[in-house]
């Protein structure tokens, strides 16, 4: 049912106009089903605001992306970007595809290895390693890529404790010809600070170097830059190897592959802007072929996140409440915003209806339910008139939304998975109080008595 609204006169929008004539139009933009299921039957059963992932779209995605490289380069292996996206179920599905885990953190560590990932699985990466951590990778077997010189010193301390050479990575961070350079991680190439870093590990008598790692940036939109990267590493490995007699068995070169999705202020559909997977096959691979020595293959180790996970996670949202802006814009409040959508900071989202809405289009704002005024998933979109329940589709959420989301004044939702047979399996249960209760601590002499509230 429609609820009363007073009536207002104002010009007629059908959606802002771009520069390409385009129209940020949601009109025809029906999504009645995720994944073969129904967004009224998901809602019915796991509630609103949900988290909903598609399997066979998780699978195909990783499937495409390592054929991409694997029929143009022979030993080629993934890593799992954990901070990308690290609910157990997504983890569980990029493993049985066969991806190592790539982590950053103890936190990421511990849930790695309590998935059961053995240490040959794992690759250590990230500015924090405690040294606890560090130590029981190394026992493990792990791929230690190092970030800086104090890491260097701990894995001479576990060396003498071991009483063994340790093999481990370097991380390089190196001028790729895109903006912006990222120069905090690992240690500088052009600077001359990686050879440095190499000639302290070789002095130590301890540890020897047997593979270099980088991670030049995320959302990336120039394959070219991967190519200008994968030559400068190669170079640095043969450098490396003819001053101290190492060969490199590995280059990892991070992730950083860009999703389809649409930043903010990009104008084209991403289709239109994006190099395909494998313009950024061709560019990585040729750059191999025509920098590495004849009979030399190290192993591709691609840590790619976002464009894995992106596009396989939905999220369905409703509006719990209507209003007019005083200029008459319609704008609707949302059961889900900024706290559960961390990504909207950058992404234009995709929008779309479950359902036909009748009703004149007019260019509408959605907020969030907190009350904060930052909370505004879309400021332009063309709008049906909605009423409270009605529901939104947004995609591509699957990235970066369920690790850093907030429980931030409200609980944080379920999160569901569809199979590949169209079953729906629960994959994160919604909060509730106990979930903040557990960690805190109320001391006695602050218990409020009835007399304190009277
Ligand atoms: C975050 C991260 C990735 C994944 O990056 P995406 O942009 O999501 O592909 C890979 N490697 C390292 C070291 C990272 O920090």
């Amino acid at each position: 049912m429609q609820s009363y609204q007073k009536p207002t006169i104002q010009k007629l929008q059908t959606g802002l106009m771009n520069k390409f004539a385009g129209v940020n139009s949601l009109k025809h933009r029906v999504k009645s089903e995720i994944a073969g299921v129904a967004v009224e039957d998901l809602v019915t059963e796991f509630g609103s605001p949900l988290f909903v992932y598609s399997e066979k779209a998780l699978r195909r995605k990783f499937r495409s992306i390592k054929n991409a490289f694997t029929t143009r380069y022979p030993d080629v292996t993934f890593g799992w970007s954990y901070k990308t996206n690290y609910l157990k179920a997504i983890c569980a599905i990029f493993h049985q595809e066969g991806a190592m885990a790539e982590l950053v953190s103890k936190m990421e560590y511990d849930k790695a290895k309590n998935l059961g990932i053995p240490g040959n699985q794992i690759i250590l990466n990230g500015p924090h390693k405690p040294f606890d951590t560090l130590l029981a990778a190394i026992k493990d077997g792990v791929i230690v890529n190092i970030d800086h010189f104090d890491e260097i010193e701990d894995l001479e301390k576990i060396a003498s404790i071991l009483e063994k050479t340790i093999t481990v990575g370097i991380r390089l961070n190196l001028d790729a010809g895109i903006q912006p350079c990222w120069s905090r991680f690992g240690f500088n190439l052009e600077s001359g600070q990686a050879m440095e870093a190499v000639q302290r590990i070789a002095n130590s008598g301890k540890l020897r170097l047997r593979g270099l790692h980088s991670h030049i940036g995320t959302f990336i939109t120039d394959e070219n830059a991967y190519a200008r990267q994968v030559e400068k590493m190669v170079k640095f490995g043969y450098e490396v190897e003819d001053r101290f007699g190492w060969r490199m068995e590995y280059i990892d070169i991070g992730g950083g592959f860009p999703s389809r999705s649409r930043l903010k202020g990009v104008y084209h559909a991403a289709e239109v802007m994006l190099p395909s997977i494998d313009d950024f096959a061709e560019a990585i691979c040729n750059a191999l072929w025509q920098h590495l020595k004849p009979g030399h293959t190290p192993k591709l180790i691609i840590e790619s996140g976002r464009a894995m996970v992106d596009e396989a996670g939905t999220m369905i949202t409703s509006v719990c409440g209507t209003k007019r802006l005083p200029n008459g814009t319609p704008a609707y409040v949302m059961d889900a915003g900024v706290n559960l959508l961390f990504t909207s900071f950058w992404y234009r989202f995709d929008i779309a209806l479950d359902r036909v809405i009748p009703g004149t289009w007019e260019n509408s704002v959605i907020y969030g339910p907190m009350c904060m005024n930052i909370d505004v998933i879309d400021e332009g979109i063309s709008l049906p008139p909605l009423s409270r329940g009605d529901r939104l589709v947004i995609s591509t959420v699957g990235a970066y939304n369920n690790t850093q989301w907030l429980q931030f004044i409200e609980y944080r939702p379920n999160v569901v998975l569809i199979t590949e047979n169209g079953d729906v399996e629960l994959i994160r249960a919604a909060e509730d109080l106990s979930d903040l209760d557990r960690r805190e601590y109320l001391p006695t002499r602050l218990q409020p008595t009835v007399s304190y509230c009277a």
